[in-house]
């Protein structure tokens, strides 16, 4: 379980972040919906050891978080980032080598073969530079790397971000899978409030930078502010 408590955090001397409370039980998703700018993105980057905490804590199974980044990823909590930050130079292979920079020989190669399994168009890439992937096939590798450490908490930052109808329903069926099949736990950021909030056990509302609304998926589907403010302009979902 990770438990965000009274978090501030922010860059500099700007505060971006106000006493958040936000608990993620094991196994479940959690979404986190919010305009742009609303500090969505600033959540799991302090999450994950690149934003510092101002004030407050984050508990993960009981413990403080660690405050450097690549110890929370081994500590099993990876954050896939908004915009696709896959290496461009490097071939899809290389960027999922990167992404299992963890793991042993033996689990290294079950793992590629299940993110192939999951992400079919990948293999049929495998030796292509990623920067000459389509948009949302870099999206698809973006999340393979981060599944390439067997996370056991997911941090996805809009993983819907430009994606035409088809794709963006495949990457939402794999988000399923993870949590359905392999257990993980997942912090799901959305522009596309209605799926993410249909998807997600219980979700929050963030407004400049504070938790506003709170709830499961379907009482905030059902909430009248979340419908007029973030329901009526959702695509594809
Ligand atoms: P979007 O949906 O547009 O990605 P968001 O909800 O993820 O937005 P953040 O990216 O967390 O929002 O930004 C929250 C605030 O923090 C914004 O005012 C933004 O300008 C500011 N901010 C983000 N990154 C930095 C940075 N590196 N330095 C200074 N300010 C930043």
């Amino acid at each position: 379980m990770l438990e965000i408590k009274n978090l501030h955090s922010g860059y500099g001397k700007i505060e971006v972040l106000h006493n958040i409370n936000i608990t993620v039980p094991d196994c479940k998703i959690i979404g986190v919906i919010g305009r742009n700018g609303a500090g969505k993105s600033t959540l799991l980057n302090t999450i994950s050891g690149i934003v510092k905490i101002s004030q407050g804590e984050i508990l993960y199974n009981g413990e403080k978080i660690p405050s450097k980044a690549h110890k929370v990823v081994q500590a099993g909590i990876v954050q896939v980032p908004e915009g696709r930050r896959i290496f461009p130079s490097l071939t899809v292979n290389e960027n999922l080598i990167m992404g299992g920079y963890l793991a042993s020989p033996s689990e290294f190669s079950d793992r590629r073969e299940e993110v192939l399994e999951l992400f079919p168009i990948l293999k049929e890439r495998y030796n292509q530079q990623a920067g000459t992937l389509s948009g949302g096939e870099q999206q698809m590798l973006a999340m393979g790397r981060g599944l390439m450490s067997d996370p056991k908490v997911l941090l996805l930052d809009e993983p819907s971000l430009g994606l035409a109808p088809l794709l963006f329903r495949h990457v939402f069926e794999m988000i399923q899978r993870c949590n359905e099949e392999r257990g993980m736990t997942i912090i799901l950021v959305e522009q596309n409030a209605r799926m993410a909030l249909k998807m997600s056990d219980y979700a929050y509302v963030l407004e400049d930078g504070e938790i506003v609304i709170e709830g499961t998926g379907k009482e905030l589907l059902c909430n009248e502010n979340v419908q007029s403010a973030y329901l009526g302009a959702s695509v594809n979902g």
